[in-house]
C-alpha cells in the first residue's frame, strides 16, 4: 500500500515562478504527496498585516500594488491566465475593501480574515501550475477542515471536527487519487469566520492534517536543507543535525528555531508522526528526520535564539513568608492570555520572560496598561525589554557533570541577566542582551560544536 505524506512549502519556496516550479516537481515525482500545505508568497503575509493595522489611502495603494506585482509575477508565466488573474482580482479587491474598513477601525477577527488572504491567493496559483503540468491537483478550502476556537491570531484547533471534516472532505479526494492543494495558518470557528494559528502557523497546519488523515509523514519544505545546530544565518558553520528527537525539535522551535513552528511537533508527538525538513531549492542535499527516539543522544544538540523577549520582575508588597503570590500573579498573567517562557523565584520576587507579540498573526502587544495595573495592585513591577533567550537544548542535561562549567566558560565575557536550568532535561535557558544574542549564540557553538 501506498504511503501519505503531507508536505508544507514554506514563502520563500512559493515566493516566486521558478520556486513554484521546484515545489511542483517536488510534489509531482512523490507519488506518497498527496495532500500539499502551502504559506503566502514571501511578503505577503507582512504586507496583508501592516494593511490590517490600518494605514492611509497612500500606504494602502502601494502595498496593494506590491502583493498585485508578486501575484502577477507568477500568474504572467503560467500557461492558461485569464482565469486565474480573474480569481486572484477577486481576492484583490477583498483585501482592498478589508483594507480601507481596518483603516477605519481594527479588529482582531478583521485581522485574520485579510491577513488569510496570501495563503488563499498562493494555493489558487500552485494548483493552477499543477494542473498545468497534467497533475490531479485540486485547490481545497482548508477552512472547510481546520475547525478552530475563536482567539483570533493564535487560534486553538479543534481536533475532534477537524478530524471528521478531514474525513468528508479530504479522505474522498485522496481516494478517487486527487492531490489537494491547501493553505495551511489558516482554520474558521464555530461562527464561520476565518482565524489564525500564529505567525509562522502553516507547519502547524500541516502536522494537524497530518494526524487527522493518519498520514506517514510531514515533510516541511523550506530554505534550508534541515535543522542546523543553530540558525545557519546567525552562524554559518552550523552543521545540518540528521535525525534528531521530537523533544529535542520541540524545544528548538519553542526556544525560537524559526525554522519550525513550536506547535508543529504537538500532533507529531501525539501520532507518533515523522517529521522531515528539507530544502525545496537543493532537495539532494537531504535534510533532518525529526522522530521519537533516534540514536544517538548527544549531551548537546543545538542552540535556539529568541529575541525580542521581555522580563517583568514582580516584587512582593507585604510579602516575606506570604502565601499565595505566585498564584495571584499567574491568575493575573492566565487572564490576560500571557504565556510565560522562564521563571525564577527568590524570597520576595519573581522574574518571569514573555514574548511581548506571543507570535499571535498579528504582531500586537501583549503588555497591556490593564494587566500592569493589575499586576500592581499586588506588587511592584519592573519591566525591562531588548532582551533576547539563548537555549541550549540538549540531552540529560541536568544530570551529567560539568555541562554548568563548561556553558559558564564560554558565556565569559558575556552579562547574563537570568538563567534557568533544571527544569527540562532538555535545555538550559539564558536571558540576554538583545545586542549580544548573536555573538553569545557564536561563542557557544563554537566551544559547544565546531
Ligand atoms: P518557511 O517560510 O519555509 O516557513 P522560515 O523562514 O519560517 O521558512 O524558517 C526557515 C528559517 O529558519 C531558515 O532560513 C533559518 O534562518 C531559520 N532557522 C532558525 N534556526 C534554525 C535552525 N536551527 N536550523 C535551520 N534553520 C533555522
Ligand atoms: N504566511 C504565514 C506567516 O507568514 C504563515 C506561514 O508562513 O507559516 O506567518
Ligand atoms: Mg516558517
Amino acid at each position: 500500500m501506498s504511503k501519505l505524506s503531507v508536505a508544507k512549502f514554506g514563502g520563500t519556496s512559493v515566493a516566486n515562478f521558478d520556486a513554484m516550479t521546484l515545489c511542483a516537481n517536488i510534489v509531482t515525482t512523490d507519488p506518497n504527496t498527496r495532500v500539499v500545505v502551502l504559506s503566502a508568497s514571501a511578503g505577503v503575509t507582512n504586507y496583508l498585516v501592516e494593511l490590517a493595522n490600518g494605514c492611509d489611502k497612500t500606504r494602502r495603494t502601494e502595498i496593494l500594488e506590491a502583493v498585485k506585482t508578486i501575484q502577477y509575477n507568477i500568474i504572467d508565466k503560467l500557461q492558461e491566465q485569464a482565469q486565474i488573474r480573474a480569481e486572484i482580482d477577486t481576492l484583490l479587491n477583498h483585501i482592498t475593501a478589508l483594507a480601507e474598513s481596518a483603516s477605519l477601525a481594527t479588529s482582531d477577527a478583521l485581522t485574520d480574515e485579510l491577513i488569510s488572504h496570501g495563503e488563499m491567493m498562493s494555493t489558487k496559483i500552485f494548483t493552477q501550475l499543477c494542473v498545468e503540468r497534467g497533475y490531479p491537483a485540486v485547490w481545497v478550502d482548508v477552512r472547510d477542515i481546520v475547525a478552530t476556537d475563536s482567539q483570533y491570531g493564535k487560534a486553538v484547533p479543534n481536533d475532534e471536527k477537524t478530524k471528521s471534516q478531514a474525513d468528508a472532505i479530504l479522505k474522498p479526494l485522496l481516494s478517487a487519487g486527487k492531490v489537494a492543494i491547501t493553505q495551511g495558518f489558516i482554520g474558521r470557528n464555530d461562527e464561520g469566520k476565518t482565524t489564525t494559528l500564529g505567525r509562522g502557523g502553516s507547519d502547524y497546519s500541516a502536522a494537524l492534517l497530518a494526524e487527522v488523515l493518519n498520514a506517514d509523514d510531514v515533510l516541511i519544505w523550506t530554505d534550508v536543507p534541515g535543522i542546523y545546530t543553530t540558525d545557519p544565518r546567525v552562524v554559518p558553520n552550523a552543521q545540518r543535525i540528521d535525525t534528531m528527537a521530537f523533544n529535542e525539535a520541540a524545544e528548538m522551535a519553542t526556544f525560537g528555531a524559526k525554522v519550525l513552528h513550536p506547535a508543529t511537533l504537538l500532533p507529531a508527538v501525539r501520532s507518533n508522526i515523522p517529521v522531515y525538513v528539507g530544502s525545496s531549492k537543493a532537495p539532494e542535499q537531504g535534510g533532518t528526520w525529526v522522530t521519537r527516539d533516534p540514536q544517538p543522544r548527544p549531551t548537546f544538540r543545538a542552540i535556539a535564539l529568541r529575541r525580542n523577549q521581555t522580563l517583568l520582575t514582580l516584587s512582593s508588597l507585604s510579602m516575606l513568608h506570604a502565601k499565595g503570590f505566585l498564584a495571584k500573579v499567574f491568575t493575573i498573567l492566565a487572564k490576560h492570555n500571557i504565556s510565560v517562557d522562564v521563571i525564577t523565584t527568590s524570597e520576595v520576587s519573581i522574574a518571569v520572560t514573555l514574548d511581548k507579540t506571543g507570535s499571535a498573526s498579528s504582531g500586537a502587544d501583549m503588555l497591556s496598561q490593564a494587566l500592569l495595573d493589575e499586576l500592581n495592585e499586588h506588587c511592584h513591577v519592573q519591566v525591562e525589554n531588548d532582551l533576547a533567550l539563548v537555549a541550549i537544548i540538549g540531552n540529560n542535561l541536568h544530570t551529567q557533570a560539568g555541562v554548568a562549567k563548561q556553558l559558564f566558560h564560554h558565556l565569559e565575557g558575556f552579562n547574563i541577566r537570568l538563567i534557568s536550568y533544571g527544569a527540562s532535561t532538555n535545555n538550559v535557558c539564558t536571558l540576554v542582551k538583545n545586542q549580544e544574542a548573536d555573538d553569545i549564540v557564536r561563542a557557544l557553538h563554537a566551544g559547544l560544536f565546531e
